[in-house]
């Protein structure tokens, strides 16, 4: 067998093509492109406003099963379609996630795709890229900084120091930043108070940023940012102390989507990050709406697996910004089927035919789930090259029987040759016009009983439990107006239920809610079950330790 290439020894052999030519593709003129250097560009608001009156293209999803630690590969089959459509003739455009710097030095693993389905150039990519994590790192923080400035100065606003809601952000994983206190050092410092540093992906303004249509409705969405409380529990805003306007400022590139290219010169959108916990893990509305209107197709990824991803995706960010998905793919591969039928880690290499049958259950429940959106799936089977002929036929028949079709892909290993077939069928749902999106809930459904919606058809739970506490809140909330909100769940993205050891399909288990969120910006309500990591740590052993520059000046050991 020939040699195996790494992700980052395939990139750097990647022949690019200038950025201008990428764009000119999409009929984007040179003036309405900000070049970053030779290979990546903004586009510009002017020119993003000129294509409002456009027919849109068709909207694909791509998600998965529960992940594990086997592996699925969503990114890596989002940019392996995109290109697979470009073969077949259709003008496609992939929308991704911008990655977060800090995880880079912590687990290897990238997030610009893999083998011969990645997008590049993939260290600026993983790295600083055009700087939008940065802009709003600044935005975030400088609000952090009005927020202590105003109590230091008299306090007008009457902030309960024990009730701030905002923290700090930065993108690196420190985990000793995440509970800290500040204001120390005597009277010309402040009032010490306890805080915290999150990772920058999971600031309220990143899920702004990535739900705004433009500029005007940034600034409002910054403004409407709860900050604090005041003693007798009413929300002071970001608004209240004027930091809505500066914030914008921090942020006016930031908005504008980045366009890059796969390794087979077709254009790529990779734009906004946000957490899919916390938030609702999916590229910016700009980005998608405006790659609707410059192509026939646009393939976009959604965070973790379908129960989190797809969920949110549909009821957060296609319900707020009126986009209709026209199919979903659901990224499923043989080894994720063996370990969800029972087979470790380290047995994955051995053909286990039943294994592969016991863990479809996993599969099964998210097509019917995806199905329940009036959205028509197909499943990709995302070819890893130990895979058995067994195997695969084995998931090919059980997606047969849920009426739906499984197609092998082979993109990681060929690039859009190995993906073809994928290509035509999703072209086949799309234009057969069979989609019917809609939500999941209305929005006037109460917000409990949204949850109780989510827990229950897509997590197949048999029931919801909160204390009084957070059914008081709920309530407040509604009272309140903030009853329309749709629901951001944070829950374990290995398990349709909240224990990540339980795979497979469970039914009938609790979902305990512990905490909920008002991210009043962003414009959804956050209902925490279990622990959520919002400022992660680095392993024993961080993979910074084999990142370093070689003789030629070219990274080594990022991915
Ligand atoms: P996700 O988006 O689901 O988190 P990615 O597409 O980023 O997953 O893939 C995770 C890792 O798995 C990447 O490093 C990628 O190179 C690798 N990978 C993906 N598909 C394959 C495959 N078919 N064979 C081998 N490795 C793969
Ligand atoms: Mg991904």
């Amino acid at each position: 067998m020939a040699e195996v290439k790494s992700d980052i020894e395939i990139a750097r052999a990647a022949t690019k093509k200038p950025i201008l030519e990428i764009g000119a593709k999409l009929g984007i003129p040179p003036e309405h492109l900000l070049p970053y250097g030779h290979d990546k560009a903004k586009i510009s608001a002017e020119f993003i406003s000129q294509q409002k009156g456009r027919q849109d293209g068709r909207l694909i999803l791509v998600t998965a099963i529960n992940p594990t630690p086997a592996g699925e590969g969503k990114t890596t089959t989002t940019v392996g379609l995109g290109d697979g459509l470009n073969r077949i003739g259709k003008k496609a455009v992939v929308c991704i996630r911008e990655a977060s710097l800090g995880p880079c030095f912590g687990v290897k693993g990238g997030a610009a795709g893999g083998g011969y389905a990645q997008v590049v150039p993939m260290e600026d990519i993983n790295l600083h890229f055009t700087g939008d994590f940065h802009a709003i790192t600044s935005a975030h923080n400088l609000l952090s900084a009005l927020i202590d400035n105003h109590i230091y100065w008299g306090n007008e606003q009457n902030i309960d120091i024990r009730r701030i809601a905002w923290r700090r952000v930065m993108d690196m994983n420190d985990r000793g930043l995440r509970h800290i206190v500040g204001s120390l050092g005597g009277v010309a410092n402040g009032f010490p108070r306890e805080t915290g540093f999150d990772i920058t992906v999971a600031s309220e303004v990143m899920a702004i940023l990535c739900l705004s249509t433009d500029l005007k409705d940034l600034e409002k969405r910054l403004g409407d940012i709860i900050i604090a409380y005041r003693r007798d529990k009413t929300p002071v805003f970001a608004r209240d102390l004027k930091a809505d306007g500066a914030m914008a400022v921090l942020l006016k590139d930031a908005m504008q989507p980045n366009i890059v290219q796969t390794l087979e010169n077709n254009p790529a959108f990779v734009h906004g990050g946000p957490f899919a916990n916390i938030a609702h893990g999916c590229n910016s509305v700009v980005a998608t709406t405006t790659a609707l209107k410059l192509a026939d197709y646009v393939v976009t990824e959604a965070g973790f697996g379908a129960d989190l991803g797809a969920e949110k995706f549909f009821d957060i960010k296609c319900r707020k910004a009126g986009l209709k998905p026209d199919a979903a793919v659901i990224v499923a591969t043989a080894r994720a089927m063996k370990m969800n039928g029972g087979v470790k880690k380290e047995d994955l290499g051995q053909e286990n035919v039943d294994a592969v049958k016991k863990g479809c259950a996993n599969l099964g429940r998210h097509v019917q789930n995806v199905k329940k959106f009036g959205v028509p799936v197909v499943v990709a089977i995302n070819h890893f090259t130990l895979d058995t002929e067994a195997e695969i036929r084995a998931i090919k028949d059980y997606v047969a029987t849920l009426g739906a079709e499984a197609i092998l892909c082979k993109h990681w290993e060929q690039g859009s040759a190995g993906m073809e077939d994928l290509a035509r069928k999703v072209v086949a749902l799309a234009e057969n016009g069979r989609s019917q999106f809609s939500p999941l809930y209305p929005d006037d459904m109460p917000l409990f009983h949204k949850i109780e919606t989510i827990a229950k058809d897509i997590y197949h739970a048999g029931e919801v439990i909160a204390d009084k506490s957070v059914r008081d809140q709920l309530r407040i909330w509604e009272d309140q107006g903030y009853g329309h909100l749709p629901i951001c769940m944070a829950k374990t993205q290995y398990s349709f239920s909240t224990d990540p050891n339980l795979r497979g399909a469970p039914t009938g288990h609790t979902v305990p809610i512990r905490e909920v969120r008002l991210s009043a910006g962003a414009g959804f309500v956050v209902v925490i079950t279990g622990e959520i990591m919002t400022m992660p740590g680095l392993p024993k052993v961080p993979s910074s330790e084999k990142i370093f520059l070689n003789e030629q000046g070219f990274i080594e050991g990022l991915f």
